[in-house]
């Protein structure tokens, strides 16, 4: 079933009020959540819209029909670059984070995870799973990841925190199911998608066990809070208020008080020796995922940057079209490193296609670090105006409104209307909550910097690299060169 967004909010308006906000309790119809819920909107719209039949929507494996393409599991290089293409496109009309790749990654995570933990001990959470994710699919359910725990002290494991809810754990196991405690925090979209995803963090040691713990639960479920902070732009109320303004997200801590999930909704339960790479799994589709949403940030600043230019009438300035070419080499230099990792590839034990693990993780790496600099670029473009300009309604009345419309003319060329709205979008592109919002999200989103060089020093072949020098140097009198040969694109839609 492909979700009309009027059904996706009466499930969700319908569903137990567990939501904090400033310390009220309130309804998934607050209209604080609602610029998040916006956002959520476009995913179920893309999909029923026949212009994008194939590229929102995917064949699901399970059940044969059409699923929307957030609920599909990957299966070949085709899916992954269209995934990549779906994230710009819609990113591209939310302004930024589109959020439902979350689910999408956990949902690969634990299809694949599922499988290697059956192979490896005999269990049955991959049908287990595939019965879940069928549902899912079938309801074209929406569902946040919930993996980042609150982590207490920072230097010590799960099982040393002095509070073990620093982890979510297992509290205690019964025949029909587990009750788990802990804090997940930062985790995007939780009140407003219909299930919470959660899985491990972190590789775990036989001490940490009761920290190996991965399930779905509705997002109301009894026991759970979601403790949210919701960010909009300041305009989002105003009937002229520009596309942009529309958007915003929330962000929450996921509270499970002694949470009762029932034994089909378990994908792990004690397995530690599996808590690293479920981490992994996760963590590394979502950093292709970023190759999609990050090339899409970088759009929407490249054209706020270059619609102040010509506010300024500074287009033609050669250190303008210089800096304006460093987005082009940020967004596209991102997008072909996740089209690289959907090219190389690797089918996995579960059927699951997963995308490779060095493209994704320096695509995401150079995302985090040029994040900064292009929102820098901006502001030097744009000149001091996105914090020190008058408030919307000074435009609108009073007795300066008309010296204002003088003030605000740069470019001869456009009207003051359309002046205003330039300086308006510049203000919540790059000096707005939301724009703090992308910037740390750029760094920490899908793991910290640190995280992808840990990946990079794991994956990354050095020695490969020192034979090259050492031929070159002299000291090898040859060079195997086969692992170039043995990297085959997987260019077939069946592979
Ligand atoms: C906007 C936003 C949205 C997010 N959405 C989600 C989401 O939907 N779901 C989700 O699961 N997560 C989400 N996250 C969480 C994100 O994955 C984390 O922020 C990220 O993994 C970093 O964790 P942290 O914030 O706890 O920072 P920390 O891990 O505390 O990192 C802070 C610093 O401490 C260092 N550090 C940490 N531990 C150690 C150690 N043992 N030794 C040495 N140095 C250490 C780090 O390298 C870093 O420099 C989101 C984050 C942001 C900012």
């Amino acid at each position: 079933m492909l979700r009309t967004k009027e059904a996706y909010h009466e499930r969700l308006f319908a569903m137990r009020p567990n939501i904090f906000i400033g310390g009220e309790k309130v309804g998934r119809d607050d209209s604080r959540l609602k610029p998040g819920i916006n956002v959520l909107d476009i995913t179920f719209d893309l999909a029923r819209d026949p212009q994008w039949k194939g590229l929102a929507t995917a064949q699901s494996t399970i059940t044969g029909g059409e699923v929307n393409r957030w609920a599909h599991l990957p299966q070949n290089t085709y899916d992954l670059i269209q995934k990549q293409k779906l994230i710009r496109l819609a990113a591209r009309r939310a302004g930024g984070c589109i959020q439902r790749c979350m689910g999408h990654d956990a949902i690969n995570a634990l299809a694949i995870c599922t499988k290697e933990m059956d192979l490896a001990n005999g269990s049955d959470y991959h049908q287990r799973f595939l019965d879940y994710l069928k549902t899912y699919q079938e309801q074209d359910l929406d569902g946040c990841c919930a993996q980042t725990d609150s982590k207490g002290d920072r230097m010590k494991r799960p099982s040393d925190q002095q509070d073990p809810d620093a982890y979510l754990h297992i509290v205690e196991e019964r025949p029909d199911g587990i009750v788990v405690s802990g804090f997940k925090m930062s985790i995007t979209q939780a009140p407003y998608a219909d299930e919470i995803i959660a899985l491990p963090t972190r590789a775990l040691t036989a001490a940490d066990r009761d920290f190996a713990v991965a399930f779905a639960v509705p997002a109301d479920i009894a026991g759970l809070s979601l403790i949210t902070r919701p960010v909009w732009l300041r305009e989002k109320d105003s009937p002229n208020a520009s596309p942009f303004c529309r958007f915003g997200v929330s962000d929450c801590i996921v509270f499970f008080d002694n949470v009762f999930v029932p034994k089909e909704r378990i994908f792990m339960c004690g397995e530690w020796q599996f808590g690293r790479r479920m981490a992994l799994l996760f963590a590394d589709s979502h950093r292709h995922s970023y190759s999609g949403c990050k090339p899409a940030v970088s759009d929407i600043l490249c054209g706020a940057s270059a619609l102040a230019a010509e506010a300024n009438n500074i287009e033609k300035a050669s250190h303008i079209k210089e800096k304006l070419s460093e987005f082009a080499g940020a967004a596209e230099l991102a997008y072909a490193a996740g089209i690289a990792a959907a090219v190389f590839g690797e089918k996995t034990a579960s059927g699951v296609f997963f995308p490779n693990e060095i493209y994704a993780n320096v695509g995401r790496r150079l995302t985090g670090e040029t994040i900064y600099h292009e929102y820098n670029l901006l502001t030097e473009i744009a000149g001091g105006i996105a914090v020190t300009m008058p408030f919307d309604a000074d435009f609108e009345k009073g007795e300066n409104k008309e010296a204002l419309r003088r003030f605000i003319i740069r470019n001869p060329d456009l009207s003051p209307e359309a002046s205003i709205k330039i300086w308006q979008f510049v203000e919540n592109v790059g000096a707005s909550s939301m724009a703090s919002w992308y910037k740390i999200a750029g760094v920490h989103g899908g793991g910290s910097p640190i995280m992808e060089t840990i990946a990079l020093n794991i994956g990354y072949d050095f020695e490969d690299k020192k034979a090259v020098a050492r031929y070159l140097a002299g000291i090898d009198p040859s060079l195997d060169d086969s692992k170039l040969r043995n990297l085959e694109p997987k260019l077939n839609q069946n592979d």
